[in-house]
């Protein structure tokens, strides 16, 4: 994925905010490997971020806009999108503007995710916990498989007409 690639990628954005779109600081050294989507805040923006992943061939992405006021510090959180859940401002609540025409009239989309937009990571810090029934490779497929789903149905929602 280059960089121009997810300029042009970004379904919910408008031509300024793809120009002004700041690429994550570690872009050449990313490991896509482990990546369920490329998620990060604009350094320059900081109010911004971008959820990108490929959707067949092609990228697709979107902004997300955090949303103004910390959340309740000591509150539990979790993540809608990878289910980890953060006390403190791990978690912030996003919108995402629609796509299209619905995007112009106003409408978003919101929910709370991973603050640093690295969900990636963040199910993969801990070594996931095996249960009872299974080992923790599967403990974590099934994240990445949840994780998945979960990010392709937001971004579907974005761009619904
Ligand atoms: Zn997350």
């Amino acid at each position: 994925m280059t960089g121009i690639e997810i300029r042009h990628s970004l379904v919910n954005g408008s031509a300024t905010e793809a120009a002004n779109l700041v690429l994550p600081s570690n872009f050449v050294e990313l490991d896509w490997e482990n990546l369920d989507y490329l998620g990060w805040r604009d350094s320059h923006s900081p109010h911004l971020g971008y959820i990108i992943r490929w959707q067949g061939e092609k990228p697709m992405g979107i902004v997300v806009r955090e949303a103004d006021g910390p959340l309740s510090k000591r509150r539990m959180m979790m993540c809608q999108l990878c289910r980890a859940t953060h006390t403190g401002h791990g978690v912030s609540l996003f919108s995402a503007r629609r796509a299209g025409e619905a995007g112009m009239n106003g409408n978003t989309v919101g929910t709370y995710i991973c603050a640093n937009l690295g969900c990636s990571g963040n199910i993969r810090v801990d070594v996931p916990q095996a249960s009872y029934y299974s080992d923790p490779e599967s403990v974590l497929a099934e994240k990445v498989m949840g994780l998945e789903t979960r990010v392709s149905g937001f971004m579907l929602d974005v761009m619904r007409p």
